[in-house]
């Protein structure tokens, strides 16, 4: 499609647009009087404005119904993450057992490491990804603590190039491979959440896989933003959080994935609690833990119905739009907002620079050469919100939910004033 940088043009997509209605069942934040353009999906996504029924029907459940409304809510509380499984089972690419609810991201990645992070004397290394979200690398360094290693023994971080701003498939199959028999887990951020890049998911689990690792994926940044075939892939394992993409509220719960081929297993090592035992016998109060076949055996407490309920209330959206519909409008709002910055840029004599390669989701990461900071501030007091990462890096993600082509073009317009006013 041939862009155009102008207002018309940008209404003219918009027009086209078959999510345009769902602009509408969101909350956005207002600056100056008027509706931000909202570029920090990838951090916490906006609001629907359907999620507070969700929560209030639990209110009011629990205020009529007090204890009974484990079993007799309209939505009984002891099973409602089961509601949960089917739709987020379609948005990661995985079967309804293969997926639950539960806890927050940080934490299932250390419950899941219980299992997943059985290292030896011979096979106990671990890779990642160079620089790695912050509370992934301190997961990983404790846990590698915790099993009498240090992290400068046990954990391989692959490289960029030098003078370069992404990683390279190849590089990360040569480390997997040189890692050999060493190699206990291979855990790596599906998105990254600096420059935008998405890993080759399917090949770098093969590969893993092929040496004898076990393979997972932090997908913080990946859940309801690209196309994930958990299942198929072979993945042994992914964790992700709710409120980036997902739209589920601040600090909300996060959601797992266990491959099929680990349910049956009797040996396998887990922390438990009341809630993963089997549902039909665990008000038998027994001694005796009995795992269901499913992700849920790996739940310690009876389900946070108050933070599942606008996760909930958020799956119900993404089962009603599709990933695909999503995706789609994703890859045309990404490639004409990266088109207005082309623009832009050749009008402001190189004053900036995408450093996202093109295995990319929502988010392009735009480097700034001239004017950093009081660029940023500029446009946040203009009515774009987006957010700054050091040394010189402001992150747009144009969430396909609610972001509008319009959004686009006007943010390109800021931009453009913005750096000419303080140059
Ligand atoms: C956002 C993010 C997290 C956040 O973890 P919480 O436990 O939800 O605070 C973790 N890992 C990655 C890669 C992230 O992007």
């Amino acid at each position: 499609m041939q862009f155009e940088n102008t207002l018309g043009f940008a209404q003219s997509l918009d027009k086209a647009d078959s999510l345009a209605k769902y602009r509408d069942e969101f909350h956005f934040p207002q600056v100056n009087g008027k509706q931000a353009i909202y570029f920090t999906g990838n951090s916490l996504g906006l609001q629907p404005k359907r999620t507070k029924n969700y929560i209030d029907e639990i209110m009011t459940d629990w205020a009529e119904l007090a204890v009974e409304g484990h079993f007799h809510s309209k939505k009984p509380w002891w099973d409602y993450h089961e509601r949960l499984a089917e739709p987020m089972a379609k948005v990661v690419g995985a079967k309804p057992e293969e997926v639950c609810a539960m806890n927050t991201l940080t934490v299932n990645l250390h419950l899941l490491m219980v299992t997943f992070y059985r290292p030896t004397k011979e096979r106990y290394k671990i890779i990642c990804e160079e620089k790695a979200f912050p509370s992934d690398q301190y997961m990983l360094q404790s846990q590698v603590r915790h099993h009498g290693f240090t992290p400068e023994e046990a954990i391989v971080e692959v490289k960029k190039r030098e003078g370069e701003n992404h990683w390279h498939t190849e590089d990360i199959l040569k480390v997997i491979e040189d890692t050999g028999d060493e190699l206990a887990l291979v855990l790596i951020g599906g998105v990254n959440y600096y420059n935008g890049q998405v890993f080759d998911m399917e090949t770098i689990t093969t590969a893993g896989k092929k040496v004898g690792a076990m393979v997972g994926w932090d997908l913080a940044h990946a859940a309801g933003n690209i196309e994930l075939k958990l299942h198929d892939w072979n993945a042994d394992f992914a964790a992700w959080c709710s409120y980036k993409y997902m739209n589920s509220g601040p600090g909300n719960a996060s959601g797992i994935f266990i491959h099929e081929k680990h349910l049956d297993k009797k040996d396998i090592n887990r922390f438990e609690g009341w809630w993963g035992t089997k549902k039909d016998s665990r008000f038998l109060m027994k001694p005796e833990f009995e795992a269901p076949a499913s992700a849920d055996a790996w739940q310690l407490s009876n389900p946070p119905v108050l933070s599942l309920a606008p996760y909930l209330a958020s799956l119900e959206m993404f089962e009603e739009v599709g990933m695909k519909a999503l995706i789609d409008k994703r890859n045309l709002i990404v490639s004409y907002l990266e088109y207005v910055l082309t623009e832009i840029d050749k009008q402001t004599e190189g004053s900036f620079e995408i450093i996202t390669p093109e295995d990319r989701g929502c988010q392009l990461s735009v480097f700034l050469h001239g004017q950093g900071k009081e660029l940023f501030d500029y446009l946040m007091k203009n009515g774009v919100v987006i957010d700054w990462r050091e040394p010189n890096v402001i992150r747009l993600a144009p969430a396909p939910f609610y972001c509008s082509f319009e959004d686009m073009f006007r943010f390109g317009q800021i931009l453009k004033q913005g750096i000419r006013s303080l140059a």
